[in-house]
C-alpha cells in the first residue's frame, strides 16, 4: 500500500530542512526527499559568513548538517531518491498528491517544493566540451586543481566575486570578466575584490568562446563590448558564475512559473495550486540567501500546516 504523508518537501536545501523542521515540530507527518545526484548549492560554499549566530562565518557544508540534525531532531523523515513525477490524485475538499519516487509511489495532503536553483550556463563554443576540464562551476570543489596557475571567473554578482576571492588561495592570477562596468555583487564583496593585487578585472567584456584541447582550457576568446575589439586571454581554467536556473521541470505545467521558470507564490507560499507551497531559490523573489531561503521554508511549513487544519476542521482560533 502506498505511504501516506501530511506533507512531502522536494529538496534538501536550507529552505527545504527549514520547512521540514517545522512541519515535523508542527507534529505534521513529514517526508523530505532529497535527490540521489543533487546537492543544495550552499553545501559547495567555502563559507557563509551573512547567515546570522555564526559572526566568524560557517562552512556551507557544516551549516547544512546542522540544519539536518535539528529536523531529524524533531521527527522529520528523511529519503535519498529521485522524484520522477507528480500526479493530482483525488479531489474532494482539496486535491491528494502522489509523488512517484524510484521505489514506487506516495501519497501526500500538501507538497512543498523547494528543489533550489542550477548554475546557469554561458553556452558559448568549447563550455560543453571543456567541462570538467578546465571549464567548472565550483570553486569550492576545483579550486585546488588551479595551484599557482593562471584562471578566469565569469559574472559581476556575489557568487563570481566571492568566488574570485577564495581562488586567489591557490591560481597565481585571476581575471575577473564583467560585461558591465561596475559589478552586482554586495558593497563589501566588492571592496574587497579591488583590494586583491592578485584579481584583474577585465570590464564591459563577454567570453566568445572557451578553446582547449585535450588537455583542458588553453584560452578564452573575449570581446570588449565598447570597442567591439576581440582578444585571446590566455588561461589555465574558466569558473562560470552568471545566475541562477531554478529547478522546476518537475513542476512545469502544475504550477504557475515565471518566464524564467521560477514558481510564482503568494505571500504564504502557496502556489497556483492548492495544497502546493513551495520555497527557497525556486521561486520567484528578490533576494537569494540561505537566510531568506529558511524565512520561505518556515513559512510554507506553517501554510501547510494551517491548510491541513482547515481540511480537518481542527484549526486553532488565530
Ligand atoms: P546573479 O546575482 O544573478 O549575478 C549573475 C551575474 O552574471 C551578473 O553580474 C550578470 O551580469 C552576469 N551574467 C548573467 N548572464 C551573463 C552572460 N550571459 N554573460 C556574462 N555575464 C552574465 O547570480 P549569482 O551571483 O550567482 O547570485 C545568485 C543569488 O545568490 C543572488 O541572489 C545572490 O545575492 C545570492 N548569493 C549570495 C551570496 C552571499 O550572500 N554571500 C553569495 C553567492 C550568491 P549583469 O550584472 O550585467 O546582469
Amino acid at each position: 500500500m502506498e505511504k501516506f504523508y501530511d506533507v512531502v518537501i522536494i529538496g534538501g536545501g536550507p529552505a527545504g530542512l527549514t520547512a521540514g523542521l517545522y512541519a515535523s515540530r508542527g507534529a505534521l507527518k513529514s517526508l523530505l526527499i532529497e535527490g540521489n545526484a543533487s546537492v543544495s548549492q550552499i553545501t559547495l560554499t567555502d563559507i557563509v559568513e551573512n547567515y546570522p549566530g555564526f559572526p566568524d562565518g560557517i562552512g556551507g557544508w557544516e551549516l547544512v548538517e546542522k540544519f539536518r540534525k535539528q529536523a531529524l531532531k524533531f521527527g522529520l523523515e528523511m529519503m535519498t531518491t529521485n522524484v520522477k513525477g507528480i500526479i493530482k490524485i483525488e479531489e474532494k475538499t482539496a486535491p491528494l498528491w502522489q509523488v512517484s519516487i524510484e521505489e514506487g509511489a506516495l501519497i501526500s495532503q500538501a507538497l512543498i517544493i523547494a528543489t533550489g536553483a542550477s548554475w546557469r550556463k554561458l553556452n558559448v563554443p568549447g563550455e560543453d566540451t571543456l567541462i570538467g576540464r578546465g571549464v567548472s562551476y565550483c570553486a569550492t570543489c576545483d579550486a585546488p586543481f588551479y595551484r599557482n596557475l593562471e584562471v578566469a571567473v565569469v559574472g559581476g554578482g556575489d557568487t563570481a566575486v566571492q568566488e574570485a576571492i577564495f581562488l586567489t588561495q591557490f591560481a597565481r592570477r585571476v581575471h575577473l570578466i564583467h560585461r558591465r562596468n561596475r559589478l552586482r555583487a554586495a558593497g563589501v564583496l566588492q571592496q574587497r575584490l579591488f583590494q586583491n593585487d592578485r584579481i584583474n578585472i577585465i570590464w564591459e567584456t563577454v567570453v566568445e568562446e572557451i578553446k582547449g584541447k585535450e588537455g583542458g582550457v588553453e584560452e578564452l576568446v573575449i570581446k570588449h563590448l565598447p570597442t567591439g575589439e576581440v582578444n585571446n586571454l590566455k588561461v589555465d581554467g574558466v569558473f562560470i558564475f552568471v545566475g541562477l536556473r531554478p529547478n522546476t521541470d518537475l513542476v512545469k505545467g502544475i504550477v504557475d512559473l515565471t518566464q524564467e521558470g521560477a514558481i510564482i507564490v503568494d505571500q504564504e507560499m502557496r502556489t497556483s495550486q492548492v495544497g502546493i507551497f513551495a520555497c527557497g531559490d525556486c521561486t520567484a523573489k528578490k533576494l537569494r540567501q540561505v537566510v531568506t531561503a529558511c524565512g520561505d521554508g518556515a513559512l510554507a511549513a506553517y501554510s501547510a500546516q494551517l491548510f491541513i487544519e482547515d481540511l480537518k476542521g481542527e484549526r486553532y482560533p488565530r
